[in-house]
Protein backbone atom coordinates (compact mmCIF):
# COMPACT_ATOMS: atom_id res chain seq x y z
CA UNK A 1 0.00 0.00 0.00
CA UNK A 2 1.51 3.23 -1.15
CA UNK A 3 0.56 6.85 -2.19
CA UNK A 4 1.67 6.71 -5.56
CA UNK A 5 -1.22 6.76 -7.79
CA UNK A 6 -2.91 8.08 -11.43
CA UNK A 7 -4.88 10.40 -10.99
CA UNK A 8 -6.75 10.84 -14.64
CA UNK A 9 -3.96 10.63 -16.70
CA UNK A 10 -1.16 11.60 -14.08
CA UNK A 11 1.14 10.07 -11.79
CA UNK A 12 0.64 11.64 -8.33
CA UNK A 13 3.11 11.19 -5.28
CA UNK A 14 0.45 11.66 -3.02
CA UNK A 15 -1.12 15.25 -4.14
CA UNK A 16 1.36 16.22 -5.71
CA UNK A 17 1.84 15.68 -9.74
CA UNK A 18 4.85 13.83 -10.25
CA UNK A 19 6.01 15.36 -13.77
CA UNK A 20 5.84 18.85 -11.68
CA UNK A 21 8.36 17.32 -9.29
CA UNK A 22 10.49 16.03 -12.20
CA UNK A 23 10.43 20.01 -13.84
CA UNK A 24 11.20 21.77 -10.57
CA UNK A 25 14.05 19.61 -9.02
CA UNK A 26 15.62 17.87 -12.28
CA UNK A 27 15.97 14.20 -12.81
CA UNK A 28 17.26 11.45 -11.31
CA UNK A 29 15.19 12.01 -8.53
CA UNK A 30 13.78 10.38 -5.67
CA UNK A 31 11.10 10.94 -4.30
CA UNK A 32 9.44 9.59 -1.52
CA UNK A 33 5.42 10.17 1.02
CA UNK A 34 5.21 10.85 3.92
CA UNK A 35 1.70 9.58 4.50
CA UNK A 36 3.57 6.07 2.84
CA UNK A 37 5.93 6.12 5.84
CA UNK A 38 3.89 6.89 8.55
CA UNK A 39 1.39 4.45 7.89
CA UNK A 40 4.53 1.87 7.03
CA UNK A 41 5.27 2.40 10.35
CA UNK A 42 2.53 2.50 12.33
CA UNK A 43 1.76 -0.93 11.01
CA UNK A 44 4.53 -2.62 13.13
CA UNK A 45 3.55 -0.22 16.06
CA UNK A 46 -0.29 -0.75 16.09
CA UNK A 47 0.47 -5.21 15.18
CA UNK A 48 2.58 -5.79 18.49
CA UNK A 49 0.64 -2.42 20.42
CA UNK A 50 -0.01 -5.77 23.28
CA UNK A 51 3.30 -6.51 24.08
CA UNK A 52 6.16 -4.22 25.08
CA UNK A 53 8.11 -3.90 21.52
CA UNK A 54 10.95 -1.28 20.29
CA UNK A 55 10.82 -0.75 16.29
CA UNK A 56 14.08 -0.32 15.62
CA UNK A 57 14.11 1.03 11.69
CA UNK A 58 17.12 -0.92 9.81
CA UNK A 59 19.35 2.36 8.48
CA UNK A 60 20.86 0.67 5.98
CA UNK A 61 17.60 0.76 3.82
CA UNK A 62 17.21 4.76 3.87
CA UNK A 63 19.26 6.54 6.23
CA UNK A 64 18.30 9.90 4.73
CA UNK A 65 17.63 12.51 7.73
CA UNK A 66 13.95 13.69 7.13
CA UNK A 67 13.17 10.18 6.58
CA UNK A 68 14.55 9.03 9.72
CA UNK A 69 13.25 12.57 11.81
CA UNK A 70 9.85 11.55 10.65
CA UNK A 71 10.17 7.97 12.20
CA UNK A 72 11.71 9.52 15.43
CA UNK A 73 9.00 11.89 16.12
CA UNK A 74 6.62 8.59 15.85
CA UNK A 75 8.91 6.97 18.75
CA UNK A 76 11.10 4.70 15.97
CA UNK A 77 14.48 3.15 17.06
CA UNK A 78 17.35 2.37 14.87
CA UNK A 79 19.08 -0.58 14.32
CA UNK A 80 22.37 0.32 12.78
CA UNK A 81 25.48 -1.25 11.42
CA UNK A 82 28.01 1.39 11.67
CA UNK A 83 29.39 4.53 13.38
CA UNK A 84 27.80 6.78 10.64
CA UNK A 85 24.54 5.27 11.05
CA UNK A 86 25.17 6.14 14.78
CA UNK A 87 25.57 9.44 13.94
CA UNK A 88 22.88 9.66 11.76
CA UNK A 89 20.57 8.16 13.92
CA UNK A 90 21.48 10.50 16.72
CA UNK A 91 21.51 13.13 14.78
CA UNK A 92 17.53 12.84 13.62
CA UNK A 93 16.76 12.52 16.98
CA UNK A 94 16.22 8.65 18.24
CA UNK A 95 16.61 8.47 21.33
CA UNK A 96 20.61 6.14 22.06
CA UNK A 97 18.13 3.74 24.73
CA UNK A 98 16.08 2.88 21.40
CA UNK A 99 19.11 1.89 18.88
CA UNK A 100 20.46 -1.34 18.49
CA UNK A 101 24.37 -2.21 16.56
CA UNK A 102 24.85 -5.31 14.20
CA UNK A 103 27.69 -6.04 11.91
CA UNK A 104 30.41 -8.27 11.81
CA UNK A 105 33.16 -5.94 11.59
CA UNK A 106 32.83 -3.19 14.33
CA UNK A 107 35.81 -1.35 14.97
CA UNK A 108 37.03 0.12 18.23
CA UNK A 109 36.47 3.14 17.60
CA UNK A 110 32.37 2.60 16.73
CA UNK A 111 32.34 0.27 19.84
CA UNK A 112 33.84 3.23 21.90
CA UNK A 113 31.27 5.68 20.53
CA UNK A 114 28.54 3.28 20.64
CA UNK A 115 29.13 3.00 24.40
CA UNK A 116 29.68 6.84 24.89
CA UNK A 117 26.75 6.98 23.57
CA UNK A 118 24.94 4.44 25.40
CA UNK A 119 22.92 2.19 23.06
CA UNK A 120 20.35 -0.41 24.00
CA UNK A 121 22.97 -3.13 23.37
CA UNK A 122 25.17 -4.16 20.69
CA UNK A 123 24.25 -7.03 18.42
CA UNK A 124 27.63 -9.74 18.73
CA UNK A 125 28.56 -11.35 15.52
CA UNK A 126 31.54 -13.73 16.88
CA UNK A 127 33.52 -14.47 20.26
CA UNK A 128 36.44 -12.13 18.96
CA UNK A 129 33.75 -9.38 18.74
CA UNK A 130 32.65 -10.02 22.47
CA UNK A 131 35.83 -10.12 23.60
CA UNK A 132 36.87 -6.96 21.68
CA UNK A 133 33.82 -4.79 23.10
CA UNK A 134 34.56 -6.36 26.77
CA UNK A 135 37.92 -4.78 26.24
CA UNK A 136 36.73 -1.27 25.32
CA UNK A 137 34.24 -1.27 27.93
CA UNK A 138 36.57 -2.43 30.32
CA UNK A 139 39.11 0.73 29.12
CA UNK A 140 35.68 2.83 29.45
CA UNK A 141 35.16 1.84 33.03
CA UNK A 142 31.93 0.47 31.91
CA UNK A 143 29.79 -2.87 31.29
CA UNK A 144 28.19 -3.12 27.31
CA UNK A 145 25.13 -4.26 27.14
CA UNK A 146 24.40 -7.20 24.13
CA UNK A 147 22.42 -9.23 22.94
CA UNK A 148 24.60 -12.92 20.81
CA UNK A 149 22.97 -12.89 16.94
CA UNK A 150 22.44 -16.34 16.58
CA UNK A 151 21.99 -17.94 13.14
CA UNK A 152 18.84 -20.32 13.17
CA UNK A 153 19.79 -21.89 10.02
CA UNK A 154 16.51 -21.21 8.68
CA UNK A 155 16.15 -20.88 5.11
CA UNK A 156 14.72 -17.34 4.20
CA UNK A 157 14.15 -18.82 0.59
CA UNK A 158 15.09 -15.40 -0.80
CA UNK A 159 17.76 -14.12 -3.01
CA UNK A 160 21.15 -15.62 -2.09
CA UNK A 161 22.41 -12.35 -1.69
CA UNK A 162 20.09 -10.91 0.88
CA UNK A 163 19.81 -14.43 2.58
CA UNK A 164 21.75 -14.28 6.09
CA UNK A 165 20.57 -17.20 8.65
CA UNK A 166 22.11 -20.52 7.32
CA UNK A 167 24.99 -22.14 8.82
CA UNK A 168 27.30 -21.09 5.51
CA UNK A 169 26.57 -17.41 5.92
CA UNK A 170 28.93 -14.87 7.58
CA UNK A 171 26.59 -13.42 10.32
CA UNK A 172 25.81 -14.38 13.54
CA UNK A 173 26.98 -17.27 15.88
CA UNK A 174 25.60 -21.05 15.27
CA UNK A 175 22.55 -21.77 17.18
CA UNK A 176 24.71 -24.84 18.15
CA UNK A 177 27.48 -23.23 19.66
CA UNK A 178 25.10 -20.47 21.29
CA UNK A 179 25.27 -21.96 24.60
CA UNK A 180 28.55 -21.65 25.19
CA UNK A 181 29.14 -18.19 23.67
CA UNK A 182 26.64 -17.05 26.57
CA UNK A 183 28.44 -18.82 29.16
CA UNK A 184 31.65 -17.34 27.79
CA UNK A 185 29.77 -13.48 27.49
CA UNK A 186 28.44 -13.68 30.91
CA UNK A 187 32.33 -14.76 32.60
CA UNK A 188 33.62 -11.74 30.63
CA UNK A 189 33.31 -8.82 33.59
CA UNK A 190 32.62 -5.82 31.19
CA UNK A 191 29.69 -7.25 29.82
CA UNK A 192 26.18 -7.54 30.42
CA UNK A 193 24.11 -10.28 28.83
CA UNK A 194 20.64 -9.08 28.42
CA UNK A 195 19.38 -10.24 24.96
CA UNK A 196 18.85 -12.67 21.93
CA UNK A 197 18.92 -11.64 18.07
CA UNK A 198 18.22 -12.86 15.14
CA UNK A 199 17.77 -11.95 11.54
CA UNK A 200 17.29 -14.93 8.68
CA UNK A 201 17.63 -12.46 5.49
CA UNK A 202 15.76 -10.04 3.46
CA UNK A 203 12.62 -9.08 1.01
CA UNK A 204 10.67 -12.62 2.83
CA UNK A 205 7.45 -12.70 1.71
CA UNK A 206 6.17 -15.91 3.66
CA UNK A 207 5.20 -16.43 7.89
CA UNK A 208 6.48 -19.55 8.02
CA UNK A 209 10.61 -18.79 7.66
CA UNK A 210 9.48 -16.17 10.48
CA UNK A 211 7.71 -18.34 12.64
CA UNK A 212 10.04 -21.33 12.65
CA UNK A 213 13.18 -18.87 12.92
CA UNK A 214 11.34 -18.06 16.14
CA UNK A 215 10.56 -21.28 17.66
CA UNK A 216 14.23 -22.18 17.16
CA UNK A 217 15.23 -18.89 19.41
CA UNK A 218 12.60 -19.78 22.22
CA UNK A 219 14.03 -23.09 22.56
CA UNK A 220 17.61 -21.55 23.35
CA UNK A 221 15.79 -18.80 25.57
CA UNK A 222 14.13 -21.45 27.57
CA UNK A 223 17.51 -22.65 28.04
CA UNK A 224 19.42 -19.60 29.08
CA UNK A 225 16.72 -18.75 31.18
CA UNK A 226 17.09 -22.42 32.87
CA UNK A 227 21.24 -21.21 33.50
CA UNK A 228 19.61 -18.07 34.79
CA UNK A 229 20.52 -15.62 32.40
CA UNK A 230 18.19 -12.30 32.70
CA UNK A 231 17.48 -12.23 29.13
CA UNK A 232 15.29 -8.61 29.06
CA UNK A 233 15.33 -8.54 25.04
CA UNK A 234 14.17 -10.38 22.23
CA UNK A 235 15.64 -9.21 18.73
CA UNK A 236 13.44 -11.14 16.10
CA UNK A 237 15.63 -8.94 12.78
CA UNK A 238 13.85 -7.40 9.60
CA UNK A 239 13.26 -9.39 6.06
CA UNK A 240 9.79 -8.59 5.73
CA UNK A 241 8.95 -8.53 1.96
CA UNK A 242 7.14 -5.83 -0.19
CA UNK A 243 5.58 -6.20 -3.86
CA UNK A 244 8.07 -5.42 -7.08
CA UNK A 245 6.21 -7.36 -8.85
CA UNK A 246 3.83 -9.43 -8.05
CA UNK A 247 4.25 -10.48 -4.32
CA UNK A 248 1.67 -10.67 -1.98
CA UNK A 249 3.90 -10.44 1.24
CA UNK A 250 2.28 -10.84 4.66
CA UNK A 251 1.66 -7.29 6.64
CA UNK A 252 3.60 -6.84 9.46
CA UNK A 253 0.17 -7.79 11.29
CA UNK A 254 -0.44 -10.95 9.78
CA UNK A 255 3.25 -11.87 11.12
CA UNK A 256 2.38 -10.86 14.84
CA UNK A 257 -0.94 -12.93 14.94
CA UNK A 258 1.52 -15.85 14.24
CA UNK A 259 4.76 -15.02 16.63
CA UNK A 260 2.76 -12.70 19.83
CA UNK A 261 1.15 -16.21 21.01
CA UNK A 262 4.32 -18.28 20.71
CA UNK A 263 5.46 -14.99 23.13
CA UNK A 264 3.04 -14.48 25.04
CA UNK A 265 3.23 -13.97 29.11
CA UNK A 266 6.93 -14.13 28.94
CA UNK A 267 8.93 -11.14 30.74
CA UNK A 268 10.72 -9.84 27.61
CA UNK A 269 10.58 -6.68 25.15
CA UNK A 270 10.46 -7.55 21.97
CA UNK A 271 12.10 -5.91 19.31
CA UNK A 272 12.17 -5.70 15.50
CA UNK A 273 13.99 -4.47 13.14
CA UNK A 274 12.21 -3.36 9.68
CA UNK A 275 13.96 -1.75 6.70
CA UNK A 276 12.96 -2.69 3.35
CA UNK A 277 9.27 -2.91 4.60
CA UNK A 278 8.62 0.85 5.80
CA UNK A 279 10.77 2.31 3.07
CA UNK A 280 10.72 0.52 0.10
CA UNK A 281 7.41 1.31 -1.28
CA UNK A 282 7.44 4.89 0.01
CA UNK A 283 9.80 5.86 -2.50
CA UNK A 284 10.15 6.35 -6.28
CA UNK A 285 12.91 7.00 -8.64
CA UNK A 286 11.88 9.37 -11.85
CA UNK A 287 14.19 9.76 -14.24
CA UNK A 288 14.00 10.97 -17.87
CA UNK A 289 14.14 9.19 -21.39
CA UNK A 290 17.78 10.56 -22.46
CA UNK A 291 17.46 8.03 -25.82
CA UNK A 292 15.60 5.09 -27.75
CA UNK A 293 17.89 3.12 -29.82
CA UNK A 294 17.54 0.26 -31.52
CA UNK A 295 20.02 -2.63 -31.22
CA UNK A 296 20.79 -5.90 -33.28
CA UNK A 297 16.85 -7.25 -32.72
CA UNK A 298 16.95 -5.58 -29.60
CA UNK A 299 15.42 -1.83 -28.40
CA UNK A 300 17.30 0.00 -25.61
CA UNK A 301 15.20 3.13 -23.92
CA UNK A 302 18.57 5.08 -22.65
CA UNK A 303 17.18 7.47 -19.36
CA UNK A 304 19.41 9.41 -17.19
CA UNK A 305 19.23 7.37 -13.96
CA UNK A 306 22.42 4.65 -13.75
CA UNK A 307 22.93 1.70 -11.50
CA UNK A 308 25.36 4.33 -9.62
CA UNK A 309 21.70 6.06 -8.33
CA UNK A 310 19.64 2.53 -8.35
CA UNK A 311 21.89 -0.51 -7.44
CA UNK A 312 19.57 -3.56 -7.36
CA UNK A 313 19.03 -4.09 -10.90
CA UNK A 314 23.06 -4.90 -11.43
CA UNK A 315 23.98 -6.03 -8.00
CA UNK A 316 20.37 -8.83 -7.41
CA UNK A 317 18.81 -8.71 -10.79
CA UNK A 318 16.02 -7.40 -9.19
CA UNK A 319 12.88 -6.32 -10.71
CA UNK A 320 11.18 -2.91 -10.07
CA UNK A 321 8.15 -2.20 -12.20
CA UNK A 322 8.90 1.36 -14.68
CA UNK A 323 5.73 3.33 -15.54
CA UNK A 324 5.62 6.45 -17.62
CA UNK A 325 4.65 9.10 -15.73
CA UNK A 326 2.08 10.52 -18.27
CA UNK A 327 -0.70 7.88 -18.83
CA UNK A 328 -2.23 7.50 -22.30
CA UNK A 329 -3.41 5.15 -24.43
CA UNK A 330 0.12 3.50 -25.53
CA UNK A 331 1.62 0.38 -27.53
CA UNK A 332 3.55 -2.08 -25.43
CA UNK A 333 7.09 -2.59 -26.60
CA UNK A 334 9.99 -5.14 -25.55
CA UNK A 335 12.83 -3.43 -24.37
CA UNK A 336 15.90 -3.22 -22.11
CA UNK A 337 15.93 -0.13 -19.78
CA UNK A 338 19.10 0.98 -19.14
CA UNK A 339 21.04 4.34 -17.77
CA UNK A 340 24.37 6.03 -18.76
CA UNK A 341 27.28 4.08 -17.37
CA UNK A 342 29.42 2.62 -19.38
CA UNK A 343 28.90 -1.04 -18.04
CA UNK A 344 26.78 -3.31 -19.52
CA UNK A 345 25.36 -4.12 -16.19
CA UNK A 346 23.99 -0.90 -16.39
CA UNK A 347 20.37 -1.49 -16.50
CA UNK A 348 17.07 -0.75 -14.68
CA UNK A 349 15.10 -3.53 -16.61
CA UNK A 350 16.01 -5.96 -19.05
CA UNK A 351 13.94 -7.35 -21.91
CA UNK A 352 10.87 -5.60 -19.94
CA UNK A 353 7.13 -5.16 -21.74
CA UNK A 354 6.72 -1.18 -21.28
CA UNK A 355 4.68 1.33 -22.56
CA UNK A 356 6.24 2.85 -25.43
CA UNK A 357 7.84 6.22 -24.24
CA UNK A 358 9.26 9.27 -26.32
CA UNK A 359 12.15 11.29 -25.81
CA UNK A 360 12.18 13.60 -22.96
CA UNK A 361 9.41 11.82 -21.05
CA UNK A 362 9.57 10.66 -17.58
CA UNK A 363 9.80 7.35 -16.04
CA UNK A 364 9.10 6.35 -12.70
CA UNK A 365 10.93 3.52 -10.81
CA UNK A 366 8.62 1.65 -8.48
CA UNK A 367 9.03 0.63 -5.09
CA UNK A 368 12.53 2.43 -4.93
CA UNK A 369 12.90 3.59 -1.47
CA UNK A 370 14.70 0.88 0.19
CA UNK A 371 18.45 0.46 -1.09
CA UNK A 372 18.11 2.60 -3.76
CA UNK A 373 19.77 5.92 -2.68
CA UNK A 374 21.19 4.29 0.49
CA UNK A 375 23.37 2.45 -1.95
CA UNK A 376 24.46 4.57 -4.72
CA UNK A 377 27.59 5.93 -5.11
CA UNK A 378 29.33 8.27 -7.37
CA UNK A 379 30.63 6.47 -10.05
CA UNK A 380 31.22 7.64 -13.29
CA UNK A 381 31.29 10.56 -11.61
CA UNK A 382 28.23 11.36 -11.19
CA UNK A 383 27.00 13.71 -8.70
CA UNK A 384 24.70 12.19 -5.89
CA UNK A 385 20.91 12.91 -7.07
CA UNK A 386 17.84 14.73 -5.21
CA UNK A 387 15.65 13.52 -2.98
CA UNK A 388 12.48 15.23 -2.29
CA UNK A 389 9.40 14.23 0.08
CA UNK A 390 6.07 15.28 -0.32
CA UNK A 391 3.44 15.56 2.25
CA UNK A 392 -0.13 16.12 1.22
CA UNK A 393 0.23 18.78 -1.26
CA UNK A 394 3.62 19.91 0.63
CA UNK A 395 6.97 19.20 -0.95
CA UNK A 396 10.15 19.46 0.25
CA UNK A 397 13.84 19.05 -1.10
CA UNK A 398 15.40 16.35 1.53
CA UNK A 399 18.80 15.99 0.00
CA UNK A 400 20.19 18.64 -2.31
CA UNK A 401 21.47 17.08 -5.69
CA UNK A 402 25.46 17.42 -5.50
CA UNK A 403 27.75 18.69 -7.66
CA UNK A 404 31.14 18.61 -9.35
CA UNK A 405 32.88 19.83 -6.35
CA UNK A 406 30.96 17.87 -4.20
CA UNK A 407 33.04 15.29 -5.92
CA UNK A 408 36.73 16.06 -5.63
CA UNK A 409 36.07 17.90 -2.17
CA UNK A 410 38.18 15.57 -0.24
CA UNK A 411 40.86 15.03 -2.57
CA UNK A 412 44.37 16.05 -2.46
CA UNK A 413 47.40 16.47 -4.85
CA UNK A 414 50.64 15.32 -3.51
CA UNK A 415 53.18 18.19 -3.28
CA UNK A 416 55.57 16.26 -5.87
CA UNK A 417 52.74 16.98 -8.76
CA UNK A 418 51.82 20.26 -8.16
C1 LIG B 1 19.45 -5.50 6.70
C2 LIG B 1 19.09 -5.81 8.10
C3 LIG B 1 17.81 -5.53 8.57
C4 LIG B 1 16.71 -4.96 7.70
O1 LIG B 1 16.34 -5.83 6.71
P1 LIG B 1 15.07 -5.52 5.79
O2 LIG B 1 15.01 -6.67 4.89
O3 LIG B 1 15.36 -4.26 5.07
O4 LIG B 1 13.89 -5.41 6.68
C5 LIG B 1 17.54 -5.80 9.89
N1 LIG B 1 18.47 -6.33 10.73
C6 LIG B 1 19.72 -6.62 10.30
C7 LIG B 1 20.69 -7.19 11.24
C8 LIG B 1 20.07 -6.37 8.98
O5 LIG B 1 21.30 -6.68 8.56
Amino acid sequence: MHFFNYKGAELYAEEVPVRALAEKYGTPLYIYSHKTLQRHFDAYDQAYRKFPHIVCYALKANSNGAVLRLLAKRGCGADIVSGGELFRALKAGIPAEKIVYAGVGKTEEEIRNALKAKILMFNVESEDELREIDKVAGKMKTKAPIALRINPDINASTHPYISTGMREHKFGISIDEALENYRLASGLKNIRVIGVQKHIGSQITKIDPFVDALTRILILLDRLNKEKFDIRYLDIGGGLGITYADEKPPVPADIARKLLPLINGRDITLIMEPGRSIVGNAGILVTKVLYLKKGEGKEFVIVDAGMNDLMRPSLYDAYHKIVPVARKKRSMIISDIVGPICESGDFIAKGREIAKVNRGEYLAVMSAGAYGMSMSSNYNSRPFIAEVMVNGKTHSLIRKRGNYEDLVRNEAIPGYLR
